[in-house]
């Protein structure tokens, strides 16, 4: 088969020996892979220019409209390889779909998904010695992005648009001993018809200070809610989703709205019965968070994004209060939620769901 992304292999690949050395302790989006997948957009073209080429720099007029009005979208997902030396992604559909609607919102232009599949499949080919073996945690991570690329200054979609993948070796982005959040009410991530849903850049810039004043409080991150009055709800993590264990046997997570609608979020909600729990989306406030932590109601509280799987949350602050949950340890369910999770994606455990796609 003739791929839609052609290879232009780069003349310059990094050698074996220092790309070992980096797949030893990869960290997480610190060295990316020899080669990149780029397409370019016009009106009048459509999608054209496909490639897999080297690894390089963008040229970028100063003007070029991502850089004042932050028309970006970006996708992350991870490619796996399992024991018998095969590579796998994980859902890439549900990826390929947000990506979409994220372009939607921000006046993108479509990538039709059959380009989605074929660009992140060439470029691991093109990059396969790059993904990681052996310890059935660490991964290639996969980053595609589109950003406005015309150069003029002036409010309304860009008439060029680059489309591009790079990929990482990456560790979990997991802290084994879980993370604190802290409430902000100075700060929230979305509004009712904002961009929230959106996995876009402008989203993260905005967050930055609220991050800032989550460390400030001694936390790790920021747990969002959609306002500052009593009726406040409960949100998502700024770049995972939250879920909570109750007593009465419920996995309750924010209903989706101004959050953004995470895979990961999918898969446990899908294997929530798996583990005796019935999944629950619905308008969490605060003062309901508060009055199970305080009563010992919510027995776990833990964090799920792609970068990090499942992080549990050991603790919650805010203006006046402070949780420690599980006596500052990782809850059992979730644990045994990301332990599953990873199952599936290493190829461990039958895949009943039909969630892996075969790469190379
Ligand atoms: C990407 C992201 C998530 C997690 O989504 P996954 O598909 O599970 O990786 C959660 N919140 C925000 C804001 C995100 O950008």
């Amino acid at each position: 088969m003739v791929s839609a992304f052609p290879l232009v292999r780069t003349a310059s690949p990094l050698p074996a020996d220092q790309r070992a050395a980096i797949l030893d302790a990869p960290g997480f989006g610190l060295h990316f892979t020899d080669h990149m997948a780029f397409a370019s957009w016009t009106p009048e073209a459509g999608w054209h220019d496909r490639r897999i080429q080297a690894l390089q720099p963008f040229s970028l007029h100063p003007s070029a409209a991502v850089l004042h009005y932050a028309q970006e979208i970006f996708e992350g997902l991870k490619a796996y390889r399992h024991a018998d030396g095969s590579v796998w992604l994980f859902r890439p559909e549900s990826n390929a779909r947000r990506f979409r609607r994220s372009a939607e919102r921000m006046r993108l232009p479509q990538l039709p998904e059959q380009d989605f599949f074929a660009s992140i499949e060439a470029l691991i080919r093109a990059d396969e010695p790059w993904v990681p073996a052996g310890t059935g945690t660490v991964s290639l991570y996969l980053r595609p992005f589109m950003f406005a690329a015309e150069a003029f200054l002036g409010v309304r979609p860009s008439r060029r648009v680059v489309y591009s993948v790079i990929a990482c070796p990456a560790q979990p982005y997991f802290n084994p001993g879980g993370v604190t959040l802290w409430v902000s009410t100075t700060y929230t991530r979305a509004a009712v018809g904002g961009t929230g849903a959106a996995k876009c850049g402008g989203n993260y810039g905005a967050s930055l200070a609220a991050q800032t004043e989550a460390e400030r409080h001694g936390c790790d991150q920021v747990l969002y809610v959609d306002g500052a009055d009593e009726e406040a709800c409960i949100e998502e993590s700024g770049a995972m989703n939250l879920f909570f264990v109750t007593t009465r046997g419920e996995l309750v997570t924010p209903a989706l709205g101004t959050i953004l609608e995470g895979i990961t979020r999918d898969t446990v909600l899908m294997l929530a019965s798996e583990f005796g729990l019935t999944p629950v989306e619905r308008a969490v406030p605060l003062a309901e968070l508060r009055a199970g932590l305080a009563d010992g109601t919510v027995t776990e509280v833990f964090a799920a994004g792609t970068a990090a799987v499942i992080t549990p949350v050991t603790g919650i602050k805010g203006d006046g209060y402070a949780f420690m949950i599980g006596g500052g340890k990782p809850g059992e369910l979730s644990l045994a939620l990301r332990e599953r999770i990873l199952d599936i994606q290493y190829g461990r455990v039958a895949d009943t769901h039909g969630w892996l796609r075969s790469v190379v």
